[in-house]
């Protein structure tokens, strides 16, 4: 038994994640500056951005449509009228001396997230929920650049006034699989919904967790720690599992676990204190007095509805009940929007089950995806032409294998598979007068092992089919040529 699983029978891990998602506007949220990424330091500011007094802030309303529309996919309430706050601390990325936040009045609160959790070893693939507390809306910080040389740090403003929102979980995450699929779905929706591209790389998601154990069986929670800033699943999953052992080490020497903010060092895989935890009071919020509350109007709930589409789990969960697919798989189908559309279109256009079509774009769409590191839009493969395709493996007019070569030759033009079934001659040979007369020649080439056959040893069946289509070209089909050849061998 490994020391995590001993230690998880007689402490149950208490999660709850603070993610902050990079919002995919044009501009920022208080100025008129650009958000792109990876521009020359400090060219993407203002007098607003860079703090400079005097300068006032305007709020893009774009971010209250996105952050309105986070908050409707996941069931929360949206505040009509919500309050902007001063957090005020000090640190030299931050000019003003304070982010401009959301604090007593967030503008959504009450959500639910549903999310997919990897199965132990052996076990299937489930689906969990989490409680969301509250969404709001902030301002993201500068970056301060520790390689400047000469024992110099500089700070980089292109991502002061870049728009986020904090996505708050309830402590109802209990183990590092589930704090990990939590965070992975909630990546999938923000990309369903088209507010910002999740890329946890260029620190578009990035998440904060808090984590604290409880003797089995207790109710009350445990003090908890904070790590920061993890910027990848497998270090939020990593940096949890450290913090459980750690901490169980703690309390089973008789310690107590400090409400502290850590960080994760994934070179090492430890988490280090960082500094003692800081209570709200300690950022002495208070409503800003430059900016007045938000009100939402029916216009702007308008477009955040319209952005709304079903979400990948409960999309996932409908095709298990409606398709009779894994879980497994319709959690790969739903992951992206854009896949999960195809594969609806291509079920539309495919008559038969949708099993069928999962196959195909499990197996073959999302390999060739991966390979070629493109989105499914980019593939030039319509549903309807991989409909048709499937339609003809299903039918046995071509054979599975001659479909993997037609799929192959469907990509990036405009050609029927039915014409390029007959342009490649791949059509499976179904006429039995054709396919005896295969079987005969076959059974004439090996006397010795058709006499085996007849001598009772079946099993030499598979060598003499294999000689039957590698005489057909690879294609009798492959179901009547087997029938033909037994009945053949049977009779004589
Ligand atoms: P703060 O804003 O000071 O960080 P909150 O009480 O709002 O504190 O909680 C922040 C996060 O910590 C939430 O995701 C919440 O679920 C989580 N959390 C709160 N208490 C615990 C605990 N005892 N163990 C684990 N997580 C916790
Ligand atoms: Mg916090
Ligand atoms: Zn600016």
């Amino acid at each position: 038994m490994s020391r995590l699983s001993e230690i998880l029978e007689r402490w149950e891990p208490v999660i709850g994640l603070e993610v902050h998602v990079q919002l995919s506007t044009r501009s920022k949220i208080f100025c008129g500056c650009s958000t792109a990424f990876g521009a020359p330091a400090n060219s993407h500011t203002c007098p607003t951005c860079l703090g400079l007094p005097g300068a006032l802030p305007v709020f893009n309303l774009r971010v209250a449509e996105m952050a309105a529309a986070l908050g409707l996919a996941l069931g929360c309430e949206v505040r009509e009228r919500s309050v902007w706050a001063r957090k005020n601390y000090f640190y030299a990325d931050l000019p003003k001396g304070y982010q401009i936040s959301q604090f007593a009045e967030p503008i959504c609160e009450h959500g639910a997230l549903r999310f997919f959790v990897d199965g132990d070893e052996g076990e299937e693939v489930r689906v969990a929920e989490a409680s969301i507390v509250r969404i709001h809306m902030e301002e993201d910080a500068g970056k301060s650049v520790h390689d400047g040389g000469g024992g110099h740090s500089r700070v980089d403003l292109n991502r002061a006034g870049v728009p986020l929102l904090e996505v708050v979980s309830a402590p109802d995450l209990r183990s590092p699989e589930e704090a990990a699929g939590y965070l992975k779905a909630l990546r999938s929706i923000v990309r369903y919904l088209g507010i910002s591209d999740g890329n946890m790389q260029e620190g578009s998601l990035r998440c904060d967790a808090n984590v604290s154990l409880r003797p089995r069986g207790e109710r009350a929670l445990g003090t908890r720690a904070e790590v920061k800033n993890l910027n990848s699943f497998r270090f939020v999953a990593k940096a949890i599992t450290h913090e459980i052992l750690r901490q169980a080490e703690l309390l089973e020497e008789g310690g107590v676990v400090e409400q502290e903010t850590r960080l994760y060092d994934s070179e090492r895989d430890e988490t280090r204190t960082m500094r003692s935890k800081e209570e709200a009071e300690d950022y002495r919020y208070f409503p800003d007095p430059d900016l007045p509350p938000l009100h939402l109007d029916a216009a702007l709930l308008e477009r955040a509805r319209a952005r709304l589409t079903e979400l990948p789990v409960q999309r996932a969960e409908r095709w298990v009940a409606e398709h009779g697919l894994s879980v497994e798989d319709a959690r790969t189908l739903s992951n992206e929007r854009g896949v999960a559309e195809y594969f609806e279109a291509a079920v539309q256009a495919f008559d038969g089950p949708g099993a069928v079509p999962a196959k195909w774009i499990v197996g073959e769409v999302l390999r060739e995806l991966g390979e070629r590191n493109a989105s499914i839009e980019a593939l030039g493969l319509a549903p309807d032409r991989l409909a048709e395709l499937m339609a003809l493996v299903e039918a046995d007019t071509i054979s599975s294998s001659a479909g993997k070569q037609v799929f192959a030759a469907l990509l990036g033009n405009e050609k029927r598979p039915r014409e390029l079934v007959a342009e490649l001659g791949l059509e499976q040979v179904s006429d039995s007068g054709a396919l005896e007369a295969v079987v005969a020649q076959v059974i004439r080439d090996f006397p010795d092992q058709a006499a085996t056959y007849r001598g009772g040893k079946k099993g030499i069946l598979a060598f003499l089919m294999g000689q039957v289509m590698k005489a057909s070209g690879g294609k009798a089909n492959p179901k009547l040529a087997s029938e033909a050849l037994r009945q053949k061998l049977e009779e004589e």
